[in-house]
Order: C-alpha cells, then sequence, then structure tokens
C-alpha cells in the first residue's frame, strides 16, 4: 500500500493570523505529498481556516471537551473544533497530562468525542524520563492503551497514536530510531492484542524533537507513519522541510 505519511504540527500556546498567513503564503502552491495540519490554540481556528483553506495543509486543535455541551465554562467541544473545518484533536498531550492531570481515562473519553463529531484525535503516549528509567516505559503505555482500546473498540482503527516520550520533547535530541521502533512495535502489539485492531491497522506517530535534520531518517522507519512536530511547526520553512522529507518516505 502506498500511504502518505502524516505530519501534525502543534503549535502549543504560540501562533498569531500573521504567521499562519505565512504558511499560506509558502505553501499554497506547494504539492506536498503527505498529510499535513497544524494544530493552532482555539482562537486560532477560526483564521487557521481563513488562511489555510486554499492550501494543501490541515487544521486542528490541541485539546476537546470530555461533554458535549452545557455549563462548562471555558471548554470547547469536539463538534465545534469541528465547525471549524478542523480535521484534527491532539488529546493526551503530555502538556495536559502533567499540568491539568489528565488521567488515562479522561484521554480516552476525549478521543472517543472527537471521533463522535468527525475529527481524527491523534492520542499522546510516552513515559517520562523517570519512568524510562526505572524501565516503565511498557507498563507506562500499556495502561495508557488500556482505556483507550475500552473506549474506543474497534474505532481505535481512526484514531492516530502518537508515541511522544516526554524526556524528547523541546531537548533539540529525538529517540534513537532503534527505541521509537521498540516502542512503537510493543504499541502496535498492545493493540492487536487487546483484539480491537489488526496488526498495522492504526496509524502511528513519532513525536519529540522531530526537526528537519532527523526527518527523513525517522520517517524511513518502516512503523512510523508520521510525526507530530512542536518547535519546528512554527517555523514556516522547517515545517516545510520537514514535509518534503515525508513525502520522500511514503510508504
Ligand atoms: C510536542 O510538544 O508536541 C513536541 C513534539 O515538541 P518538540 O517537537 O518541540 O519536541
Amino acid at each position: 500500500m502506498n500511504a502518505a505519511k502524516i505530519v501534525i504540527g502543534n503549535w502549543k500556546m504560540h501562533g498569531s493570523w500573521a504567521r499562519l498567513r505565512e504558511f499560506a503564503d509558502l505553501l499554497r502552491h506547494e504539492k506536498l505529498g503527505c498529510q499535513a495540519a497544524l494544530c493552532v490554540p482555539f482562537p486560532l481556528l477560526g483564521a487557521a481556516q481563513a488562511a489555510l483553506q486554499a492550501t494543501p495543509l490541515r487544521w486542528g486543535a490541541q485539546d476537546c471537551s470530555t461533554e458535549v455541551e452545557g455549563a462548562y465554562t471555558g471548554e470547547v467541544s469536539a463538534h465545534m473544533i469541528r465547525e471549524a473545518g478542523a480535521r484534527y484533536v491532539l488529546v493526551g498531550h503530555s502538556d495536559r497530562r502533567r499540568r491539568h492531570r489528565e488521567t488515562d481515562g479522561l484521554v480516552a473519553v476525549k478521543a472517543r468525542r472527537a471521533l463522535a463529531a468527525g475529527l481524527t484525535p491523534v492520542v499522546c503516549v510516552g513515559e517520562t524520563a523517570d519512568e524510562r528509567d526505572l524501565h516503565q516505559t511498557e507498563s507506562v503505555l500499556r495502561s495508557q492503551l488500556r482505556e483507550l482500546v475500552r473506549a474506543l473498540d474497534r474505532d481505535i482503527a481512526h484514531a492516530l497514536v502518537a508515541y511522544v516520550p516526554v524526556w524528547a520533547v523541546g531537548r533539540g535530541d529525538a529517540a534513537t530510531p532503534g527505541l521509537i521502533d521498540e516502542a512503537l512495535d510493543f504499541i502496535e502489539r498492545t493493540l492487536a492484542f487487546h483484539g480491537r485492531a489488526s496488526a498495522g491497522a492504526v496509524r502511528l506517530l513519532y513525536g519529540g524533537s522531530v526537526q528537519p535534520g532527523n526527518a527523513e531518517a525517522l520517517l524511513s522507519r518502516r512503523r512510523v507513519d508520521g510525526v507530530l512536530v512542536g518547535a519546528a511547526s512554527l517555523r514556516v520553512h522547517e515545517f516545510a522541510d520537514i514535509c518534503r522529507a515525508a513525502a520522500r518516505c511514503m510508504h
């Protein structure tokens, strides 16, 4: 199968209308050869729709509510995000797991809400440095995935699972390809073990210090269907270079 690789940018709490226009200006006439999207802060979703719709770039949000509608001040539903033309929503990013104490169960409900609203959830999983040092990577991934498969059942095949080891985020050095292969194989086996997805049915991403200089080496790994890009996704030329690397690595 010739599947296009996926490049998802996570702008975190950065960005502006002007920056979105910069992306639109550079990428409007580019044939990307991959599926690429920018996950922007909520107030920029409308601006992303206006700026990016005539480009090959799609857009998404960085979180959604566990609720559908109601008295939930400050929350944004998956349906509202979809109404802004978004395709994707990140759930369970380590920033949110840590700062907002999001549990595996809550992340799983968010992923279910996203799918029900017609969005593709990009479910982030991964261990901290301490957990890695204590050799707990597999047990952390197993428990992060358990709630997810329980909540999504066979619909897990419509989600993207991103392995984003917390210790590799914003550091400059990505995890080694060998380590990424091991983690992605483990994720794939765990999903298959739970009987919800045949091996290879769920597309898997890697995130953590992906940059133009390492993107091709990472994306050319057989099991890496795409990448989640933080800091480099804010710089239009770097993001474009990562997309071009993804196009060269099409399966
Ligand atoms: C992220 O926080 O989602 C991320 C992958 O960050 P960076 O690429 O900057 O490591």
